[in-house]
This record gives structure tokens, sequence and C-alpha cells, in this order.
């Protein structure tokens, strides 16, 4: 049997996933989260292009199912390019408490946007409290969610602090990432192991020492 991916763009849906109008708002909020809105024949489509490119017959059995399964894999790993990840702040709590909330080691997957291969790590994520805080499972959720993007870490860290600060209105955000790259370690240069470390500092973890010092302190516990 052979796997029903045009060479070119046409476009029926299948099954749960749907090639759909991207310009369409309505229908974000009925789809679940593990079904994106990503265009799976497409995608289909160019795995198989790229498989005939490197010199692979794409018919052949063991591939016959690859392009699909590559397909649903993009859908899963840039699900978040259709997410709102500050929605997940939306519901916040009153409370005095105005020390720092932590949550570290929070594991990550992304996708590098220079070479679409993936890049592993965790995601410290903090913030002084300004009158309200928000559940902690949901600052994971904001690092879940925006992580499944092509991007860059750089901007990754500035994007999860920017939501947290505008969305608690906090005094104080800080994150810190860490991760290794697979386009440094597989490929180019091939140094397995040397990670990268990024962070976003506002407010007082960005100008006061001893603020940033107890929060590394917390980091590193
Ligand atoms: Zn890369």
């Amino acid at each position: 049997m052979s796997i029903a991916f045009p060479e070119n763009i046409s476009g029926e849906s299948e099954g749960d996933y749907q090639c759909v109008n991207m310009n369409s708002e309505s229908s974000t909020s009925k789809r679940p989260a593990a079904l994106p809105e990503v265009d799976l024949d497409t995608i289909g489509g160019a795995v198989r292009t790229i498989l005939k490119a490197v010199g692979e017959d794409p018919d052949r059995d063991g591939l016959l199912e690859t392009p699909r399964r590559v397909a649903k894999m993009y859908a899963e790993m840039f699900g978040g390019l259709h997410a709102d990840p500050g929605r997940h702040l939306n519901v916040t709590f009153e409370e005095s408490y105005d020390e720092i909330v932590l949550v570290r080691d929070i594991e990550f997957t992304s996708m590098c946007e220079h070479h679409l291969l993936p890049f592993r790590g965790v995601a410290h994520v903090a913030y002084i409290p300004n009158g309200r805080v928000t559940g902690l499972s949901k600052l994971a959720r904001v690092v879940e969610e925006v992580s499944r993007r092509p991007q860059v870490q750089e901007r990754m860290t500035q994007t999860v602090a920017e939501l947290i600060e505008d969305r608690l209105g906090s005094s104080a955000v800080g994150v810190i990432v860490k991760t290794e790259h697979s386009c440094i370690s597989i490929r180019g240069i091939r140094k397995p192991g040397s990670m990268t470390v990024t962070s976003s500092m506002r407010g007082s973890f960005r100008n006061d020492p001893a603020s940033r010092a107890e929060l590394m302190s917390l980091i590193n516990q």
C-alpha cells in the first residue's frame, strides 16, 4: 500500500489532522492541544522529496510510513506556534508572599530554527510576586508551550520572561535556560556535552546584586 502523500500541495484533511485555513481563528479554541493546525500532507510530500533528494527510495517498505510519521512529529514539536502560552497565567491568586518563587529544572525539548534539530535541557523560572501568585505548574506549562516552536534559545528565554513579567505584573523575573544543542553535538563542529546557557533577568534580579545572588544560590542548591 502506498501512502497518500501528494507530491504537490493539494491537501484534503486526513484523520484528525486538518489542512486548515490558517486565518481561521475560530477553530483554535476547538482544537485539542495534541492536534495542532499543521498541514500534514504538505510536510509528508516534502519529506518524500528530501528522501529522494538524498538518494533514497521513498517507496521502499521501511520508508513508506516515514513521511506521515515525520509530519506528525513536526505537528507535535511545533504545536506551540498556534497557542498563546500566556493564557496559562490568566488565573492568579492574591497572596502577600513577596519573596522569590522558583521552579527549577523544568525539562523541555525545542527546535533550533537554523537547522530544525532539537535542543534539550532545563529552564529555571523565578519571580517575586507583586501581590498575586500563579499556580506553580503554570510556569512549567509556559515553558513547555513556548518550547514547541522553531526558535533560538536566546529568544525562547526572553519570551518566557516577558510573558511572566507582563501577565503577573511581577517586580522581578529571572529565567535561566541550560541546554545541549543537537546542531552542535551531532553535526558541524560535533562537540557533544557542550552546554549553552542563556538568562533573562528583569527588575531586582537585574539591578540588585543581592537579589540576583539569592536567586543563583537557590538555583544551585
Ligand atoms: Zn542549530
